[in-house]
This record gives C-alpha cells, structure tokens and sequence, in this order.
C-alpha cells in the first residue's frame, strides 16, 4: 500500500497503538517487532479488541482485509508519521541532550500550550519509533509539536530530525551518557549536533544556552539563533537566583520560584522562558506555566518519607547528572544528610574511573554518609560502605537505622531501580 493510501485511512483513524494490552477503539495496530516478541501474532487480536486496522509484516497472519500487509511495519510507521509531518502545518520544535529532555520538554509545554495548541512527546518516547508516534499525534489544529530526541549513537539524531523536520532546535546539553554507543565524549557532542547540522543546513532557528562554552562555540557565529545567558548581553538575560532547594530565577522584573530542585534545573526552565518570549506568550502565562510544573516519575522528586526528606532521582544516572546532583545536594541544607548512590549505566570502558571519580566526589563534599551500591560501585577504592547489589544493600538496612529527619539523596542509573529504598528505609 501507498503511504498517501495508507494516510488516508489514518486520517480517518488517527489513532495509533502498538501495544494489544491498550487497543483503543478505531486505531490502527501496528505490529512492530521486538528481541522477544513478534506483533503479528496479536494483529487479529488487537482487531478483535477494537482495532479498525492492523498493519502487518508476515503474509501468514493476513487473515481479513482490515490487515493490511506490508514490507516492513516499523519502515511503514516511519514513513508514515514522514508523511503525516509534510501534511501538518504545525511548527516542529526539537529537543536532544544529554540530560534534562523530557524535563525541558515539559517545560516548554507548559509554557506553550498556554498560548497554543500544542502536542509534545508523551513520557519519553524518544527513539526511532517514539518520534513517529509523536509526529503522528499532531492534529488538524495543532499549531506547535514538542518532539524530543533521543540518541545512543551516531546518526540516529539525523535519522529523527529526517522525519520530524525541526523547524526550532535546542540541546539541553552535551555530557557524559551513552558513552557506550558514542565511542567518547566528543562523540556525544558530535551525534547531538546533528540537531544543529539540520537546523543550519535548512536555515532554521536555534535555540541555544549562551552560557554554555559547547554551545557557544558551535554557533556564536549563526544567525538564526536565539540564547540565554545570566551574564552575556547579546542574549536574553535570565538570572539564576539558587536552588534551596527550589531553582529560583529572574527575568524582566520577574521572579519565579518553581517545584524543581537542583541547579541544574535553571538551565531547563530557562529554555522554557527563552521560548515563551520567542513566541510570545505573557510574562505572567510564563511564569504561572513554570511555578506549575511539578516533576513526577522519580525525576529529582523531592517527598517527605517516615519523618526524612528524600530527593529522589532514581530515574536515571551518568557522570554529568549524578554530579550536578551530588553539587547540589552539597548545597543543601539538612541535619544529617545521606546519599544512597546506585551504579551508572552504558559507560563502556570509562565505568571504573568515573565510578571512582564519583566516589572521590561525593567523598570530598563530606556528606554525614554515603552508601554505594552495584558492581561498578562496588570496585571503588573508597572508605564508604558499599554493596555489589540491591539484594546485599537491602539485607545490610535491615538491621540500620538512620538518623531521624535525614536529608536523603537517592540516584542511580534506571536499571539499578534504587526507588526500592524506599521500602527499606
Ligand atoms: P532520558 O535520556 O532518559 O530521556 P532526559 O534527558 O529526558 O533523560 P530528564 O528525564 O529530564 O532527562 O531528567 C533525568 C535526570 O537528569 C534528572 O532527574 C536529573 O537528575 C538530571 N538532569 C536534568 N536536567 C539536567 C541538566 N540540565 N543537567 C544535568 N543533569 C540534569
Ligand atoms: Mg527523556
């Protein structure tokens, strides 16, 4: 089948669903397929729980007309939402980074949506099948889409930016994750800039944190870009105020006090604000759309649990994050603070020395007690107490008792699901 054949139906259905278990009335089923599961084998279900159509791969589970054979499901979805992002009139925004995506993107639609119709990436689905679902949640009416962009490799960016077609870019930042799939931090910058290399070969606008040494260098001399800065003037200035441990921040007059914590978090709300201005939404809408946004998800949540304060950032966890986290619990004020710090993940061969460097980090900022857990963490030359797993750190509190009214930092890689402290503590 053609796509325009196949965007024709989906006009009519505009729903998508690739998961049986949450069928929606009058979708259409796309059977994709993965390491330990084939899709075709539940396209007569997903019809038979509501589905009007079921694109399919595999000739033999063509059992009616409402299954709808083609080459290749994940191409054809691709192509697809390719399809679908020509026909919409929406104006595409792109997020990559590092750090702080699906955080900034929220952001950002909280601003936006105050003044526009907006669509954005729901929950993280940021890759090669999570960017189609986006494109295709665009509406008739919508006027701004969100997209974020996630990447472990090399011209996956590039890929995505193919089909969402950016008209507006921005980089949260370059740092230390997914070293694994980019070979080296100059690896991540390079995959991460080919958001930039899109938007300038296409002449679009950029978005750009002119704080940022990375970002300043690649595109001081691009025209079509607009920045924040705290100190720089040819950018929009945006003051940050502190984090204790709300992130606190000034512009035009205006001062906002949100619900996150970290000081990494400035930078996040302050693309948010650059944007708002950009498209000019209110003052007032903008900062009403940040003091708002309260973070879910384990994303540096802060929650009141048995009488101690717990930051829990058990989302996820590399270099870059755990030690802005680590800086900024430092600055924190509490009786008796405690880090529970889990190992970070897709590290590659830097793993040993940046868990050591962590260790040696949160060692020189002098917490009242540091409890490491995972192999990698495990390895560390370090006087903390440390626990090659979960299992081990969870029979090890059994038997402790913190101080009543600790602060406590939990983060760690998604993996090492350390939320489960909560549990044990
Ligand atoms: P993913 O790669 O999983 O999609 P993401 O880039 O979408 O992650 P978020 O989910 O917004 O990132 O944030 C995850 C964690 O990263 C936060 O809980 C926080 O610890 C850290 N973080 C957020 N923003 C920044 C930032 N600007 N700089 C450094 N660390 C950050
Ligand atoms: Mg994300």
């Amino acid at each position: 089948m053609k796509t325009a054949q196949l965007h024709n139906i989906f006009l009519e259905f505009p729903e998508i669903c690739t998961d049986t278990r949450k069928i929606k009335e009058n979708s259409i089923f796309f059977a994709l397929k993965g390491d330990n599961f084939n899709g075709n084998k539940y396209a007569s279900a997903a019809l038979e729980n509501g589905a009007a159509y079921a694109v399919i791969d595999e000739k033999e589970y063509a059992e009616s007309d409402k299954h709808i054979l083609v080459d290749d499901v994940l191409k054809t979805l691709q192509e697809l939402a390719s399809f679908h992002r020509n026909y919409s009139n929406a104006r595409v925004i792109a997020l990559t980074g590092s750090n702080g995506k699906t955080t900034t993107k929220e952001l950002i639609n909280a601003v936006l949506s105050k003044k526009y119709r907006t669509i954005a990436t729901k929950g993280n689905l940021n890759n090669h099948i999570g960017v189609p679902l986006t494109l295709l949640s665009i509406k008739e009416d919508t006027e701004i889409a969100i997209v974020e962009m996630g990447a472990n490799h090399q011209k996956e960016i590039e890929f995505l930016c193919s089909l969402a077609l950016p008209d507006f870019g921005y980089i949260t930042n370059f740092g230390k994750a997914h070293i694994e799939g980019f070979g080296s931090e100059e690896g991540v910058i390079k995959g991460k800039s080919e958001l930039y290399d899109f938007l300038t070969k296409h002449n679009k606008h950029i978005f750009i944190n002119g704080d940022d040494p990375i970002q300043f260098k690649k595109l001081g001399s691009y025209i079509k870009k607009y920045g924040f800065s705290s100190d720089q003037k040819e950018f929009y200035r945006i003051e940050f105020l502190g984090a204790n441990p709300f992130v606190k921040l000034s512009f035009e007059n205006c001062n906002i006090e949100s619900q996150l914590i970290g000081s990494y978090n400035f930078t996040n709300c302050a693309a948010a604000i650059l944007m708002g201005k950009y498209f000019n939404v209110g003052v007032d809408k903008i900062k009403d759309a940040i003091e708002s946004y309260s973070p879910n998800n384990n994303r540096s949540q802060i929650i009141s649990h048995k009488g101690h304060q717990i930051i829990l950032d058990a989302y996820n966890a590399n270099p870059t994050s755990m030690k802005a986290a680590l800086e900024n619990f430092a600055q924190m004020e509490g009786i008796h603070k405690v880090a529970f710090l889990g190992d970070m993940f897709e590290l590659g061969e830097i793993a040993p020395a940046e868990h050591q460097n962590i260790a040696n980090l949160a060692r020189e900022l002098n917490f009242d007690d540091v409890i490491l857990v995972g192999e990698n963490f495990y390895k560390t030359s370090t006087s903390y107490k440390k626990h090659s797993s979960f299992g081990e750190l969870k029979d090890f509190l059994k038997d402790q008792k913190l101080s009543p009214e600790s602060l406590i930092l939990i983060k760690g890689s998604r993996g090492m699901a350390l939320e489960r402290i909560l549990d044990v503590v």
